[in-house]
């Protein structure tokens, strides 16, 4: 089994996010920590006895700022769990983090969070250079984002992913090389890089519509943003690092199990407020609303996700791996001929954008930054 749970909890709202945040200033941290304790009696008690015979494969605690929680909260949630499942021996744990010395994100010290049961933690880094970091209103410094993955390094952990971003406002090809030398200097085992989105009804939206006229918050040129991707991608292989799916890439044995496991469509649980699940067909969203959430942890929404559909997740998640896809193995799932029914889509893109290895199909490293058409052609 495969579980995420959303921790909501923030220092501040950065200025692109669009995630359900509540600021962690408002308290509610320990009455959340029951209601997730009741979420998973409610849930885990819910399944049957087959579903119960397999064990935790992976759990990814995401946010938010799920450091802001103590290591004894986290003991907590992990003992509801397993009065139903066990951890698989080999699972992996993650905890998502920000690194700030200032204002104190992780709210116990590294190690504590290690003898609690995690073993893999993704950093949000962004970027190693202060004026960026300022102007995405991150709240650490680039010497305090290093000095903490040092001290995490120094406190046992071996299985480090930094978050990394591109196109951020007075970002040039040259700063952006620095944020991936010191990403590879400091010997990470795992990096996600992302382009920044300027989200709709941001603070960022409405700064970039407000001071576009005035050229104070210069976004990178589109062609510029995807020169940066390949720099990313090049740097990173220079380092040692495999390219995974589109904006992930690990050494080699790092890859994320959790996040493979959204790109194989396959089935998660999702715990906490305003969490996505999917789950024995069907796709939910817990309510988007902590004190609805603290009232009722099941309220949310659930539609079923019916086979064109799962069809169509396969194909999109799936061409986002670099493995691609076994064109067999899809065929033989869904009772479908993959040629004669995408025929018209294979000779538009064939040879340059998707490739065949074997009966696996790609999409080729040139096609990425043209993904969002090419696979959009795939749905119904
Ligand atoms: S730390 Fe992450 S979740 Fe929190 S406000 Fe910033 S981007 Fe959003």
């Amino acid at each position: 089994m495969f579980v995420y749970l959303h921790i909501p909890f923030c220092v501040s709202r950065c200025i692109y996010c669009d995630f359900y945040v509540v600021l962690e200033k408002y308290g509610g941290k320990a009455a959340y920590v029951d209601a997730v304790c009741r979420e998973i009696e409610l849930r885990l008690g819910a399944l049957s006895p087959a579903e119960l015979r397999s064990p935790i494969q992976t759990l990814y605690v995401g946010g938010g700022t799920p450091s802001l929680l103590d290591s004894d909260a986290y003991r907590r949630v992990f003992e509801a769990m397993n009065r139903y499942l066990p951890f698989a021996p080999d699972a992996e744990i993650t905890l998502e983090a920000n690194p700030g010395a200032r204002h104190s994100e992780m709210a116990d010290a590294p190690e504590k969070y290690l003898e609690a049961g995690f073993n893999r933690v993704s950093v949000g880094v962004q970027s190693f250079n202060d004026l960026e970091l300022k102007k995405l209103s991150r709240l650490h410094s680039t010497q305090e984002a290093a000095a903490f993955i040092r001290g995490l390094q120094a406190a046992g952990w071996a299985n480090i992913s930094l978050d990394l971003m591109y196109g951020i406002p007075v970002q040039t090809m040259a700063t952006w090389r620095e944020t991936l030398r010191q990403t590879v200097d400091l010997g990470v085992q795992h990096v996600s890089m992302y382009g920044l989105k300027v989200e709709e009804n941001t603070p960022l939206d409405k700064l970039t519509a407000l001071q576009a006229s005035r050229g104070s918050y210069p976004l990178p040129e589109e062609d510029e943003i995807v020169a940066m991707y390949y720099e990313g991608l090049n740097t990173l292989r220079s380092g040692g690092f495999e390219r995974y799916e589109f904006s992930n890439l690990a050494r080699p044995g790092y890859a994320s199990r959790h996040n493979l496991n959204y790109w194989n469509n396959g089935e998660y649980l999702a715990l906490g407020v305003a969490a996505h699940g999917y789950w024995q067909g069907n796709r939910y969203e817990t309510v988007r609303d902590l004190t609805c959430y603290m009232e009722n942890p099941l309220a949310g929404e659930t539609a079923p996700c019916p086979p064109q559909e799962r069809l169509e997740n396969a194909i999109i998640f799936g061409l986002r791996k670099a493995e691609g896809i076994q064109i067999p193995a899809l065929e033989s799932e869904f009772g479908i001929d993959f040629r004669a029914r995408y025929g018209h889509i294979l000779r538009k893109y064939e040879g340059e954008y998707l490739i065949w290895q074997g009966e696996t199909l790609q999409l080729s490293e040139r096609a990425i930054p043209l993904s969002n058409g090419i696979l959009a052609e795939f749905l119904d």
